[in-house]
């Protein structure tokens, strides 16, 4: 048995979070272990956001050059070279491979390379990736652990050895016909990027719309959008069965309202949910509680139910965001000091990185409805924006939700050029409170996407007397 180290803080994973506090606590002198098994810096620099959002930044270079004579630009006839897209994205993450090791080492933070489980109340045995094993005691502990794709009970997936965002990040040749199990954020943002680079993509959805949780006038928008790229989209599409073997031929069968269809294609792409890392960490050895769905069960300081054992981001239930989990580490980072931050008191926006973009925050018009809330809910299509005249990203629009009974700003959201960053302007208003009018009457710059905020909320409804 290994003699056991003992460290202020010991950290299970380096996920967003969880990193960021090591490094804090590091330079203010506490003895702190992050325990990773495979990513140096989490999921995000290596597997997620970035190598996702680098390979769809080379689709939209492919779809512009595809696109270019529209502009006056002629370009000869135009091929991807998916090794080359594959290699950019590689260099960037040995980048931030580079970046965080360089981080880990001027905390003082140790960064052990090795799989964690808890053999105790805040004892961790980490079976380390160059063999042996290790015995970690904290003051206190942290969950970092993050998800990792589902693969749904659907005969025959797993025997085709479905790729996962982690895998088809890795491609290095273009599918002839991508098949997309799961029309959600994830699924989306990798077909259409697909599309771009040549491949024929098909989506298989089993809901009534894309993306549940938006307005049906949203999930309606980014279909057109997709449908008019060529890709094919089927709603209400229940997989029965899948056969073949994904990177070769693949088939699957699905129940239609118009009975059984089957669709074959040459690779299967699963992006439907996400389940917790917490099934073999032993947690319950540590008395922390999971809750039905598997997340670590915390309150709304991240405290789980063992006294000194906290958990950050995706595993303790947070909303599915890089943002979110640096977030988290702010909360344990305060509340470890004494203080008093909780996580159900925050404003969450997020991006679907498609071309054009889907930004929201706060609550949609759906959202409002299903919660009885009296809203007034004004829209601006993206074409009734100036800037679009000069750049053609006429697709999209700006919808704005705001109280009825005062003029405060509820949520917004917005298929169109920059969605992103036009949304952190709404968001800023919000959380300032500011009426919706300051928007209205502000002198914002011609030419910009942000001058439609005056059209936008001059159409929302007069508050009724
Ligand atoms: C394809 C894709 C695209 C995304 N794009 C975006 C985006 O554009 N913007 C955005 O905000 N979010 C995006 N997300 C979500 C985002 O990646 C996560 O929300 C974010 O990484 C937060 O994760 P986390 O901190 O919970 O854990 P993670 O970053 O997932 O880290 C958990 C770490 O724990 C390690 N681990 C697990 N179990 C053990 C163990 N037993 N021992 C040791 N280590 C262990 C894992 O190896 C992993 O490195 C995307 C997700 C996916 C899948």
């Amino acid at each position: 048995m290994s003699q056991t180290e003992h460290f202020d803080v010991v950290i299970l994973g380096s996920g967003q979070g969880g990193k960021k506090l090591a490094w804090h606590l590091g330079h203010s002198g506490k003895k702190v272990a992050v325990v990773e098994r495979r990513w140096v810096g989490g999921s995000c620099p290596a597997v997620a956001c970035m190598p996702s959002k680098n390979e769809l930044w080379s689709a939209r270079v492919a779809h512009l050059v595809q696109n270019a004579a529209q502009f006056g630009t002629l370009a000869a006839a135009v091929k991807t070279d998916m090794r080359k897209v594959r290699s950019r994205k590689q260099d960037m993450i040995d980048r931030e491979i580079e970046f965080h090791l360089n981080a880990y080492k001027s905390s003082h933070a140790e960064l052990i390379m090795g799989s964690g489980r808890f053999m105790g109340p805040k004892i961790i045995e980490v079976a380390l990736n160059d063999g042996g094993t290790r015995l970690l005691t904290g003051n206190e502990v942290v969950v970092n652990v993050g998800t990792h794709a589902a693969i749904p009970d659907i005969p025959g997936l797993e025997a085709v050895r479905p790729l996962t965002h982690i895998e088809v990040l890795e491609l290095d040749y273009l599918p002839s016909h991508l098949i997309v199990l799961g029309g959600g954020y994830t699924g989306i943002e990798m077909a259409q990027a697909y599309r771009r680079f040549g491949s024929r993509v098909t989506i298989i959805e089993p809901g009534r719309q894309l993306m549940g949780r938006e307005d049906a006038d949203v999930a309606e928008e980014i279909l057109g959008i997709l449908t008019a790229e060529g890709i094919q989209i089927l709603l209400d599409a229940q997989p029965v069965g899948v056969h073949g073997l994904s990177g070769d031929e693949i088939t699957v069968t699905m129940r239609t309202a118009a009975g059984e269809q089957k669709v074959e294609g040459s690779d299967l792409l699963v992006a439907a949910g996400r389940i917790a890392n917490t099934g073999d960490i032993a947690l319950d050895k540590a008395g922390v509680a999971l809750d039905a769905r598997g997340f670590v069960h915390v309150n709304e300081r991240l405290e789980t139910t063992a006294s000194g054992v906290w958990a950050i981001g995706e595993c303790a239930g947070s909303p599915q965001f890089t943002h979110v989990s640096v977030d988290d580490f702010r909360i344990v980072r305060d509340n470890m000091a004494g203080g008093n931050r909780r996580t159900d008191d925050r404003l969450v926006p997020y991006v679907m990185f498609t071309d054009p973009p889907l930004a929201r925050v706060g609550l949609s018009e759906g959202e409002a409805q299903r919660k009885g809330i009296p809203v007034r809910v004004a829209t601006l299509p993206m074409s009734n924006v100036l800037r679009t005249e000069a750049t053609d990203e006429t697709q999209g629009f700006m919808k704005v939700v705001v109280s009825a009974s005062d003029d405060r700003i509820l949520g917004f959201t917005m298929i169109g050029s920059e969605a992103g960053e036009v949304m952190a302007a709404i968001q800023t208003a919000m959380l300032a409170e500011l009426p919706y009018t300051k928007l209205r009457d502000a002198v914002i710059t011609h030419l910009t996407i942000a001058e439609g905020f005056g059209p936008l909320f001059g159409n929302v409804p007069a508050r009724a007397a």
